[in-house]
Formats: structure tokens, C-alpha cells, sequence
């Protein structure tokens, strides 16, 4: 079972990696697709007059700030306009995918974290309104259901709090958490870069292997959202997943590619 999350920056090549997927698919592979939509989110979101407000936490982590409009806008494009053209390629190439969000059927789960402490202008405060959780739970047995009977699950955010409200979750920790539930072999966490950069945006700075031992020791080189993608590839691996790789989505073949080892491997 491979378990494949791609992002939503600019510059994914979704024709490539659903091109790559519906072939492995057919040859027999089992595989779940999550996805992302950051980057459409924001511009639909500023086109709506309700642009994105990014926070950052004491520790260093930024994340999407989750008010109900916000959360709306989300669920707009990611479950709409990203899965349904998601699932419309697949469609397109012959696999009968079948796209949900988390909420759907509880696929993912967790605790409603409804205030967020901010840094802004050098200060410390707690914003409220936020519908924002981490998954602790995932719904495997409707995953295998589906896997069963022969369809391809494309799964997004947002997830259910476990008083049933909607809430945005980090798409790579979800992976993250979806890909130990169903003890993967792989995840791979495809984006717009090459991997793991040394010294981002530098691409001839990739680093090529991270040992799965210390993979916390890398986070120093991650800025921004790639920080969410190194701490799930170490609850991914610290929950048994054999090997994490950060992959190329911009051409090509990309899950392939990841599989064969390049991008960064974590294991
Ligand atoms: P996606 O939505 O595609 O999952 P994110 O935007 O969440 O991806 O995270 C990937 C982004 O992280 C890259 O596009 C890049 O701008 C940024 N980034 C920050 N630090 C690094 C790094 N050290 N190596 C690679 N990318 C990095």
C-alpha cells in the first residue's frame, strides 16, 4: 500500500501525477491519493474579498488562520474544484476514483482547536474563531471498503472534530496519519520542489537521504509549510512507515520517480 499526498502550490503538474497513478493503479497497485489547494485557495479566496491570513506560531510554525468564511472558501475549492478535477482525470484515464473529504464518514478525526497563539509585530496573542485540529483517528475500515471494491480513494481536508464540526487539518500530517493507520509501505509527499532543500530555493541543495532515526534533526532547514511536511514524515516513520519521500510533482512521472528513490527518502 503507497499512500500519496500531492500539494497545492504552484507549479504541480496534476495531468503527470494522475497519468502515473492511474498506471500503477492498473497494474495493480494499492494506493490512496490525498491532495492539497493552497494555492487556489488563496486566490479564490482574495477574489472573494476574504484573502488568506497566515499565522505563525511561537514555535515557528505558519499556518492557515480558519475563521467559518474561510473555512467555506476551503471547503469550496478543495473539495470542490481540486477533487472533482482530481477525480475527473482519474475518470478520464480508466479508474474509478471516488473523491471525500474527511468529513465524509469521519474519514479523519480529531480535536477542534478553536484559538491559535499568533506572533504579531513581535507579540504573543491568542486568536479566536479558529477552525483548525491535527487528525488523531482515521476511518480505515471505509478506506478498505473502498479499496475492496475496486475504488481509488482521493481524499481531502478539511477533517470532523469529534463533536462533528469541520476543521482545516495540515494535508501532509493527515498523509501523515492515514499512512500509518494502514501500516503503508511508502508515503510520498509530492510538491513543487525537488525535495528537501539544504538551502532552499537552491535545487542543487537537495539532500538526498534523511535517516528515519532523526528526522526531527532536519527541521532546522525547513522554512514555513515545508516544516509540516518534515515533522509528518517523522510521525510517519516513528509509526512504521518504512520510507517517506519528498518528490517532484512539477513533470515527468512522479510517483515513479519518488518510488526509484529520487527526491529526499527518509527511512
Ligand atoms: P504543498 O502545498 O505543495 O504541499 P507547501 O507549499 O506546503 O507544499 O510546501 C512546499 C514549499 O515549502 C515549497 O514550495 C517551498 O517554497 C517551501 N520550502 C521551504 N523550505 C524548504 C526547503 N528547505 N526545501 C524545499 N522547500 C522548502
Amino acid at each position: 500500500m503507497i499512500i500519496v499526498k500531492v500539494g497545492g502550490s504552484a507549479g504541480i503538474d496534476y495531468d503527470a501525477v494522475c497519468a502515473d497513478l492511474a498506471a500503477r493503479w492498473k497494474a495493480g497497485e494499492r494506493l490512496v491519493l490525498v491532495h492539497g489547494g493552497s494555492g487556489e485557495t488563496n486566490r479564490i479566496a482574495e477574489a472573494l474579498g476574504h484573502p488568506p491570513r497566515f499565522v505563525t506560531s511561537p514555535s515557528g510554525y505558519t499556518s492557515r488562520f480558519t475563521d467559518r468564511e474561510t473555512l467555506e472558501i476551503f471547503e469550496m475549492v478543495y473539495c470542490g474544484k481540486m477533487n472533482k478535477g482530481i477525480v475527473e482525470r482519474l475518470q478520464r484515464l480508466g479508474v474509478n476514483a471516488v473523491g471525500l473529504s474527511g468529513l465524509d464518514g469521519r474519514i479523519f478525526e480529531g480535536r477542534h482547536k478553536d484559538s491559535v497563539r499568533a506572533v504579531e509585530n513581535g507579540k504573543v496573542k491568542v486568536l479566536r474563531g479558529d477552525h483548525t485540529g491535527t487528525v488523531e483517528k482515521v476511518n480505515t475500515e471505509l478506506i478498505e471498503l473502498l479499496l475492496g471494491a475496486g475504488y481509488l480513494p482521493v481524499l481531502t481536508p478539511p477533517a470532523a472534530s469529534y463533536e462533528g464540526v469541520a476543521i482545516n487539518v495540515d494535508g501532509d500530517r493527515a498523509a501523515a496519519a492515514l499512512a500509518v493507520a494502514l501500516k503503508a509501505d511508502a508515503l510520498l509527499l509530492l510538491s513543487n520542489v525537488p525535495g528537501l532543500l539544504r538551502a532552499y530555493p537552491d535545487e542543487s541543495s537537495l539532500i538526498r537521504e534523511i535517516p528515519a532515526s532523526n528526522v526531527e534533526d532536519y527541521l532546522e532547514f525547513a522554512q514555513d509549510r515545508m516544516k509540516k511536511k518534515v515533522l509528518g514524515a517523522a510521525e510517519a516513520v516513528q509509526g512504521g512507515v518504512k520510507r517517506v519521500i519528498f518528490g517532484d510533482a512539477r513533470a515527468g512521472q512522479p510517483v515513479t520517480a519518488a518510488l526509484e528513490g529520487a527526491g529526499t527518502v527518509v527511512s
